[in-house]
Order: structure tokens, then sequence, then C-alpha cells
């Protein structure tokens, strides 16, 4: 442990955020100490998000199904879970089209459970050994301020040691928001974490809350055999997205399978009995109505973590919903007390809280930090993906700008007819009189590859000529952003 000797940097949390600015805080010479009480880093995302939703899933013929990780670096045990349903699906309903017959297809949940455990315990010794080769100290247990530049850790084996700081970076994530009149116990009624973790395929799954985590949670146990309800308190699915793209990914999903009550609240739960009964009404009041469900998933959204951390007692104030307000450089209204990733206003999402990160302890070694938030990609990691950078059309609309937008459908991609994968499209929105590109939505198998070069083009302020006059590969997914381009402010080629 780093004991009483003081740090130039103390992050409290090892998510996504901390274990990153820890790390680069280390790189920019600064001595640094990271508190995590989980027993593991990779915070919410590696252990109970993004990851293990994620895993990846070879296929053995005729037997059964068995899922090893493949390279899910960065963070996720849904990506576990999502690529090995999703394998499974193509297995079941795409592989005989291609002349792959199988005789025998079957899902075996404990291995595919075990396995996105592997690929998560190794995602998480990994960053350890990152801590080691950066030489970035790991304190294991639960952080309390004692004073601004100074935090008890009660560690595992029941000691108290203080860690000391110049600066200390809170970096402590979010957690589940729970419903007024419902129970998590996380076996019948779960969170996202109580669902990557399920021990047998439900017959009857609800979900409430079509946000991007309840979407993605739904696909899985939809693929594995589940029947999903989407329960929704708003007008609209993801209500983040482009809404022609929402749109034809909310038909894509029933295509699926997949039911959704839009506008619709849920009341109450009996779990009293072996199948649960919930109690469904109109958002805007109305007739009741019964749904049965063998689990229920409670995806309504996250909330600020900064329980026991000891905020208020240090003085280090919070807002209406719990997250801590910081200034440009990170810092709270606390003088060397900063705050970064989920815990502060902005999306909640994990390379979100490592560009933060970076940003403030670049701030700290006395250099510049920058994260533009009007950039920040936001990927749904269904199948087919849907993927958005910079502004919506209803945005760019609401900001008055005169803009056009550019289409193009898979169905007219060579790659994607190819390989019969071809539900989606890519949409530009540009600005009418420079051409400079506002905003970019793409549905597709890999949205979420596809859309870094859009990224890269609005961080460049590229137009969309610029797009459409770079050589693109073919045959490639690509190729349809090129084609949108060129819809933009001309006409494409192949449709
Ligand atoms: P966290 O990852 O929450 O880490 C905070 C850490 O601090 C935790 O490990 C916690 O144990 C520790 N901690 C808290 N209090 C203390 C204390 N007092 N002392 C010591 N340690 C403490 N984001 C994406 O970008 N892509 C995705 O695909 C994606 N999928 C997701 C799927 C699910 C099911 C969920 C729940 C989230 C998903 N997210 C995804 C969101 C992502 O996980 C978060 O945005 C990200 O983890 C935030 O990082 P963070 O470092 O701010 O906080």
């Amino acid at each position: 442990s780093s004991g009483s000797e003081e740090n130039d940097v103390v992050v409290i949390g090892g998510g996504p955020g901390g274990y990153v600015a820890a790390i680069k805080a280390a790189q920019l010479g600064l001595k640094t100490t990271c508190i995590e009480k989980r027993g593991a880093l990779g915070g919410t995302c590696l252990n109970v998000g993004c990851i293990p939703s994620k895993a990846d899933l070879p296929l053995y013929i005729s037997l059964s199904i068995y899922l090893y990780c493949m390279v899910c670096l960065p963070i996720h045990p849904f990506q576990a879970l999502l690529h090995s349903s999703h394998m499974y699906h193509e297995a079941t309903h795409a592989f005989s089209s291609h002349g792959i017959k199988f005789s025998q297809v079957e899902v075996d949940l404990p291995a595919m459970m075990a396995q996105k455990d592997k690929a998560v315990s190794n995602l998480t010794r990994g960053i350890e050994g990152l801590f080691k080769k950066n030489k970035v100290t790991y304190v294991k247990g639960y952080g309390k301020f004692i004073s601004p530049s100074e935090i008890s850790v009660d560690t595992p084996d029941g000691s108290t040691t203080v860690v000391k700081g110049k600066n200390v970076i809170i970096a402590t994530g979010s957690d589940v928001k729970s419903l007024p009149g419902i129970t998590i116990d996380e076996k019948k009624i779960v969170s996202s974490t109580g669902a990557l973790a399920l021990t047998e395929i439900p017959k009857k799954l609800v979900v409430i809350g079509a946000g991007y985590i309840g979407l993605e949670m739904g696909s899985v146990w939809k693929r594995l055999g589940s029947e999903i309800t989407v329960v929704e308190f708003g007008p609209n699915i993801v209500p983040t997205m482009d809404f022609e793209i929402r749109k034809q990914f909310q038909r894509a999903l029933e295509k699926q399978g997949m039911k959704f009550m839009l506008g619709t609240k849920v009341v109450g739960v009996d779990s009293s009995g072996d199948v649960m009964k919930l109690i469904v009404e109109p958002a805007s009041g109305g007739e009741q109505s019964i749904l049965e469900a063998d689990i229920v998933l409670v995806s309504a959204g996250r909330v600020p973590y900064t329980a026991g951390l000891g905020l208020a007692e240090i003085g280090v104030e919070t807002d209406k919903v719990g997250r801590i307000p910081v200034d440009e450089r990170f810092e709270t209204n606390v003088a060397g007390v900063y705050a970064i990733g989920d815990v502060i206003p902005g999306p909640m999402l994990a390379h979100k809280a490592e560009e933060d990160g970076v940003a403030c302890v670049e701030f700290l070694a006395g250099k510049h930090g920058h994260v533009d938030y009007d950039l920040v990609p936001g990927v749904v990691y269904t199948h087919p993906e849907v993927a958005s950078v910079g502004k919506t059309e209803d945005q760019v609309k609401e900001s008055g700008v005169a803009y056009r937008v550019g289409k193009f459908p898979f169905m007219a991609n060579s790659r994607a007819k190819a390989i019969d994968d071809a539900e989606g499209l890519v949409k530009i929105i540009a600005e009418t009189e420079t051409d400079k590109i506002l905003g970019v939505h793409i549905m597709s198998p890999n949205a979420g590859e596809l859309i870094h070069e859009a990224a890269l083009a609005l961080q460049y302020g590229a137009s969309s000529e610029d797009i459409a006059r770079t050589c693109h590969a073919h045959p490639t997914m690509s190729e349809a952003v090129k084609e949108a381009a060129m819809a933009t402010y001309d006409k494409p080629i192949h449709i």
C-alpha cells in the first residue's frame, strides 16, 4: 500500500474513468494510487456492464454451443453475451441460407456464463498488469474522505489505511436506478447485473425501459429463446436516437420478435406466484392490464454512485440527481478534489469516462486536456447495431441551420448483400451552405466500427464531399458511408 506517503494523485474507483486516469497520470510522471472496493479493476463496464454482455462463442457443430471471449479488450461482460447469443441465433436462423446445416444446435448456458466470467477475470487482471507496468499503486478497499487530501480505506482484511494525495479524483461511477414499488432481488426481479447471470433461459422476460441496456439485454435473451416484452414509459425507444433510424431500428427488433409497449408504465409487480404478474397502464393513465413474466429486468437508467464517500463532510456539492458538478478542469467546488466519468454530468459511457480521465490528469500535469462532448459516439450493440455521432436531424432542425440529408441503404451495398446481412442505412446530415457534416447515424452489422470514420470527419470539421472523395475499398460496408456522403451534396452511384 502507499501508506502515509503523499501521492500527486489519488483516484477513488477503478472503472474505465478511474483506471485510465491512474495509468495516464503515472505515464505523465505523477505518483499515483488507485483505490477500488470491488476487489477487481475495470468498474461497472468490465465487471457487470459492457464486457460480459458481449463475449464471443465458436460453434461446435452437432454438439453444443460453447462460449469463449475473443478480444473484448476495452470492457464488457455484456459484449460477451451479445456475441454468444448472436452466434447461436446465426446458427439457428442464418447459416442454412449460406449452405451450412447442423443436425443439432444447443445452448449450454453454464458454459456460456463460465466463459463470460473467464473473459472478465482475464481482462481485470490485465488492468492490474498495466498498473504494475506503469507503477500505479493499487489499494483494495472502500475509500472515504477524511479531508480533501486524505482518504481512509477499509481494506478487505479488516484494517484501515490512510492514503494521502495532493489531488484526489472521484471516479466512483454509477449504480442501477430503482423504480418505486419494484424491489430488485437480482433473482426474479433483476438489474442488468442479475440479467447477466441468469441460470436458466427465462420463458417470458419483461424489460422495463427501452434504453440501450434494456434493448441489448432483451436481444441476448430473445436470441436464446425467451419471449421479450419491453415496457417503456416514454413514447419512443432510445429517445436520444435520430427519429428515422429509431423507426427502422424498432421495426428490425420487432421483426426479430421483440414486443414493445410504449407510453406504458408499470404500476406494480405481484411476485407471490411462480409466474410474476406486472400491472401496467398507459403512461397518461387509463385501463390497467396484466403482463406475465418469469423474470423482470429493470433498466430504467443509472444514477451516480457516491454512497459512503463522505462528500458532504468535506463540502463537495452534488446536484439534484446526485451528480458532482465540475468546472472545465474537472475540479469540484472543493480545491484539489476532482471528479470524472458517470459520477459527473454527461453521457454515462465508458469511453466518455476514459476521455474525462485523460483530460483531467493532463490538467494536473500542467498540460491542456480536452473532451468534445458533442462528438462522443453512441452505439447500441444489438444486431443490427446502431451507431451515431454528432447531431440528430431534430437537433439540427432546432438549431435553425439549413441542412441537407444524404442516405444510403445497405440493401444497395455489395458487401452487405454478399453476406446476406443488409438491413439498415447510413444517414448523413450536413450544413447546406458549407457542406460541413453535422451528424452521422448508421444502422448495420458492425455500425459501431463504421462510425469512427464519421467521428474523425466531424472532429476535423470535414464536409460530406471530403468523405465522398476519399477512396473506399471495395467490397466493404464502409462504401455505404461514402455513398451516403455523395447523396448529401450530389447523387450516389449504386441506387
Ligand atoms: P464505474 O465503471 O462504475 O466504476 C466505478 C468504480 O468505483 C467501481 O468499480 C466501484 O466499485 C468503485 N467505487 C465506488 N465507490 C468506491 C469507494 N468509495 N471506494 C472505492 N471504490 C469505489 N458503456 C459503453 O461505453 N459501452 C457499452 O457497451 C456499455 N454497456 C453497458 C452495459 C451495462 C449492462 C451497463 C450497466 C453499463 C454499460 N456501459 C457501457 C456504461 C459503462 O459501464 C459506464 O459508463 C462506465 O463503467 C463508467 O465508468 P466509471 O469509471 O465512471 O464508473
